[in-house]
């Protein structure tokens, strides 16, 4: 049996979860074979790229994150090491792991104040260095959950993955090169003799130069690992009881889902289900390695099993798995009655957006031709504009294009079930209750999978919108059970 475990900053927020995390991986390591893969502690990523942007703009303030970030490190420790000797840096004798790793995080901590200075020099933080201060906070916590281990009597050892997963020259989110990172992989990680605690999020070009791999990566580094090396099954360990039918910060009666197949979580992890990463599920898929979402505060919870088909038992017939969302989107509208019937103003406006490096998160095109409407994240809204109005410079000048609308603030909401698919009515459930409820909807698509129906509201009806949704499939009675809501409550 091997296994590969993640535990996310969630599971890492302090000293009392960092040992919750020691124990539960103590109890696995004695029975299997285990590597670890570990995100950075809850919000140091966070504090890092806000140093990074202080910095850059030459303000101060940046030194106090800069701190802040050692802080909780030093802070967690102190409790932690409580019963050794001497947890100040070096000022021991005798061997402590607390004074070695005291000396360690120091080290790095030095060399992030050297870089963040470098930047508040130069005025100018480049994607590649702002890859190198995020993983940070995965290389400080690695050293200290491997030293915290090993004061435990286990066999910890710290791998830096910028050793193992080779992506191309990227940043931000870089492009993993598959059979590379696996060959190394198995090179470098001896699970079978020691305990790898590898760090999560990060990677390193061919050359040696740091990349990451997007927000939430330690999710797909440790499905990586897990296909790399033959896993019998990969763990994401986090701070909810699984993958829950939406959001539980907005909707309150979000419930586990006990199963999801590899499709819909990817669905749902792409519109914004925090809980995983959506290429978790890729590197996973050709080897059929199961998933299983654990929560670090329950674990002898079931979690959620990722499947690869879906299980007969399992089918939610005639309703929908889960729903997620995306905020801070724009919605960019191409209109004009001199479209309708011209061929090539589709590629024209997807090519010219995409050579704009502007990620469309989705298209709806009226089937009158007049209009074709685009979303993107807030920050490629006015790039995707100046690109639009140069391709269609002479289009806008003869009116056979209007103006080009931009609408701010707005969030795209999916609704995902493989058991939508065949079955008629969903979508009249879902806009029923919406119209009931007075919620004005921008645009809609769905996939032809129809595994997907999403639909674009203002930002600030997000949690109406998506409690709406939920309570028109399903209901919590009072003894805490879900259970699906009948056709005639929504029609009603
Ligand atoms: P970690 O630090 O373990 O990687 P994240 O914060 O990245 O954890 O993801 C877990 C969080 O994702 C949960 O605490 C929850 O608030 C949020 N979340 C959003 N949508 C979902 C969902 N559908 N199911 C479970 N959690 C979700
Ligand atoms: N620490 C990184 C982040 O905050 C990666 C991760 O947590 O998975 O995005
Ligand atoms: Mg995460």
């Amino acid at each position: 049996m091997m296994k590969v475990m993640k535990f996310g900053g969630s599971s890492l927020a302090d000293a009392s979860r960092i040992a919750a995390v020691a124990e539960i991986v103590r109890a696995e390591a004695t029975g299997a074979s285990v590597v670890i893969v570990l995100s950075a502690m809850k919000g140091v990523t966070d504090t890092l790229l806000a140093a990074a942007d202080l910095a850059e703009n030459a303000d101060a303030e940046f030194h106090s994150l800069y701190e802040r970030v050692f802080d909780t490190h030093e802070n967690a420790i102190k409790t932690l090491f409580a019963d050794e000797t001497d947890v100040r840096s070096g000022s021991s004798a005798e061997f402590t792991h607390s004074g070695q790793l005291m000396g360690e995080l120091t080290a790095l901590h030095h060399e992030l104040g050297d870089i963040l200075h470098g930047i508040e020099l130069v005025r100018e933080c480049s994607p590649r260095s702002r890859d190198l201060i995020a993983g940070f906070g995965e290389r400080m916590s690695c050293t200290l959950m491997s030293a915290y281990l090993s004061f435990l009597g286990e066999k910890a050892v710290m791998v830096d993955a910028r050793r193992v997963i080779v992506t191309e020259a990227e940043h931000g989110a870089a492009t993993v090169r598959l059979d590379k990172s696996f060959e190394r992989a198995q090179a470098i990680i001896h699970h079978e003799q020691e305990l790898p605690i590898v760090t999560g999020f990060i990677a390193a070009t061919e050359d040696g130069i740091t990349t990451t791999l997007g927000r939430n990566g330690s999710d797909y580094t440790a499905s990586l690992l897990g296909a790399g090396l033959h896993a019998d099954v990969i763990e994401i360990w986090t701070d909810v009881d699984g993958v829950l039918s939406a959001d539980p910060r907005y909707v309150e009666d979000a419930f586990v889902i006990p199963t999801i197949t590899v499709e819909e979580a990817m669905e749902l992890a792409y519109f914004g289900a925090d809980v995983l990463h959506p290429y978790t599920m890729l590197p996973a898929i050709e080897l059929r390695v199961p998933i299983r979402i654990k929560n670090t505060l329950n674990p002898k919870a079931p979690g959620t099993l990722i499947t690869h088909e879906a299980r007969e038992e399992d089918r939610r017939v005639d309703t929908i798995t889960g729903i997620a969302s995306i905020g801070d989107v724009a919605l960019i509208n191409v209109e004009g009655g001199g479209m309708v019937g011209v061929p090539g103003i589709a590629s024209r406006v997807f090519s010219a957006l995409g050579s704009a490096g502007v990620n469309i998160i989705m298209i709806s095109q009226a089937s009158s031709e007049h209009s074709i409407c685009v979303v993107c994240r807030r920050h490629h809204a006015q790039p995707a504009i100046k690109a639009l109005e140069r391709e269609l410079a002479h289009e806008l000048e003869s009116r056979r294009i209007g103006q080009l609308e931009l609408i701010p603030n707005l969030e795209i909401v999916a609704v995902i079930g493989a058991c939508m698919r065949g079955t008629p009515g969903i979508a009249g459930r879902i806009f029923s209750a919406l119209g009931k409820s007075k919620v004005n909807i921008l645009a809609i698509a769905q996939g032809s999978s129809e595994m997907n129906i999403s639909f674009v509201v203002e930002m600030s009806a997000r949690k109406q919108v998506l409690n709406v949704v939920h309570s028109a499939f399903f209901t919590r009675s009072s003894d805490g059970t879900v259970h699906g809501t009948p056709a005639t409550v929504v029609e009603a």
